[in-house]
């Protein structure tokens, strides 16, 4: 990047969108205009031009005016920097965005956004980053969220079968009657006392399949029994929504006593071992055979990969592998964009204690430089940065607030220091699983294929 150009003086475009997904999110041409403006401001620079382009006006969504009198002006080398509000305000898609890496690698003007800070096209670093957040704009995953959404919603109130076989039902909602012979029994035995292990052991011995035809567990058993349907009750979000179209297998009272016992809080005695040690263990799926994955060192390439384990007698298929610094760091990267779509309200107060919080960062840089130039003693250091630090202690850590208040800047900012066990509650938080799709043959094998993974997003 060309520093130097972007100090003082340097000569902005500022680059709008409005289109129907950003006004949803309450983001406005006029509130992203007046942040980038401010931006402009703060890094007294001078603006050029603003251009604003319309995705919501009768020639909408194929011709942007403006997107391409910015690239012209870019080409001419009549500006330094280009403003925009979040880095996926200004490309629709991920080829407009290769299109754009070439023009930021010919001209060396670089993207600024308010949200994302500076987006640096002609490092692999920037270019990645760059890739992610198109790949996650806002009108994509703000589109999937209101549908999905709106489809549950309607369905849970109706009262509407899920659509899904399960154990003791067809895929329409029929009982099928020897799984819910089967049903009727768990039940009675764990309300009588008896354990899971024991219960899954003896209903395996007896030849029993499950749904999936595999061995019995514990947590099948469990998630069976937890689930309202067996009742004949529709469920949305944990909570019963309506009473089902369908018959139950169980009473409403048998029901509501295995939910309490199955209830979050009641470990049913069953220890985890240990703080986790792999963040995306469980949480990738293989796409054969629905098996979590679990992490490993890849026998051909030898770096740590996720894969599907094939253990003797289970059901997992062991076909699928994936790299696991990339995907991790993928994945991490769209829960802070999915995180911002959230927060989008609550942006101008956490922007607030970034700043401080950056500021106090730089005195702490400061104190460190002082120290390493003998500027001041040993003592002296440590005594100023511990007072950084308990001032620093008073703004919110990040991973203990509400989700509605924790932007995806600050998670990001916080990530590497959590633990993670932190780590893995914030993918919970976004993401119900993430399906890891085949490699794709034509493909070259250097890069990493972001198409593979297919998340279902937790609305
Ligand atoms: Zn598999």
């Amino acid at each position: 990047m060309d520093n130097h150009r972007e100090r003082e003086n340097a000569r902005a475009a500022i680059y709008t969108r409005i289109s129907k997904d950003l006004t949803l999110e309450g983001l406005g041409v006029t509130r992203q205009l007046t942040d980038c403006r401010a931006l402009v401001a703060k890094f007294g620079w001078t603006i050029v031009e603003e251009f604003e382009d319309n995705d919501i006006s009768a020639s909408g969504g194929k011709r942007r005016p403006a997107y391409e009198r910015l690239k012209a002006l870019m080409e001419a080398q009549a500006v330094d920097v280009v403003v925009v509000y979040a880095a996926d305000r200004l490309h629709r898609n991920s080829r407009e965005l290769e299109d754009w890496i070439d023009l930021a690698a010919r001209t060396g003007i670089n993207i600024h956004s308010v949200t994302n800070g500076t987006i640096d096209l002609s490092t692999p670093d920037g270019k990645t980053m760059a890739r992610v957040v198109t790949a996650f704009a806002a009108g994509e995953v703000a589109k999937t969220k209101t549908r999905i959404l709106r489809k549950h919603l309607e369905l849970a109130e109706s009262g509407a079968w899920f659509g899904q076989k399960c154990y003791g039902f067809t895929a329409d909602g029929q009982i099928i009657e020897h799984e819910a012979t089967i049903i009727r029994e768990m039940a009675a035995r764990v309300l009588h006392g008896e354990g899971f292990n024991d219960i899954a052991r003896d209903l395996t011995a007896r030849g029993i399949p499950t749904a999936r035809g595999a061995n019995w567990r514990a947590a099948t058993i469990q998630n069976i029994l937890k689930a309202p349907r067996i009742a004949g009750l529709r469920a949305h979000h944990g909570k019963i929504s309506a009473k089902g179209q369908w018959e139950a297998i169980v009473s409403e009272e048998t029901s509501a006593m295995l939910r309490a016992k199955l209830a979050p809080g009641r470990s049913q005695g069953k220890k985890r071992g240990g703080p986790r040690k792999h963040l995306l263990t469980g949480l990738l799926v293989c796409h054969k055979c629905g098996t979590g994955m679990v992490k490993s060192i890849n026998g051909k390439s030898k770096k740590p990969s996720y894969r599907c384990p094939r253990n003797a007698g289970a059901a997992a298929c062991g076909g699928t592998t994936i790299v696991a610094a990339e995907t991790e760091a993928w994945l991490a990267e769209a829960a802070f964009h999915f995180q911002d779509a959230r927060v989008i309200d609550e942006e101008d107060k956490t922007g607030e204690w970034l700043e401080k919080i950056g500021a106090l960062d730089a005195r702490l840089e400061e104190l460190a430089a002082d120290y390493g130039t003998g500027a001041i003693s040993r003592n002296e250091w440590l005594a100023a940065r511990a007072a950084v630090e308990r001032h620093k202690a008073q703004y919110p850590v990040p991973i203990v607030r509400p989700r509605e208040l924790t932007t995806g800047a600050m998670l990001r900012a916080a990530w590497s220091d959590m633990p993670t066990s932190a780590q893995r509650a914030v993918l919970d938080d976004v993401f119900v699983k993430v399906v890891v799709l085949p490699r794709r043959q034509v493909t070259g094998l250097k890069t990493f294929d972001t198409s593979r993974l297919a998340p279902e997003w937790r609305v």
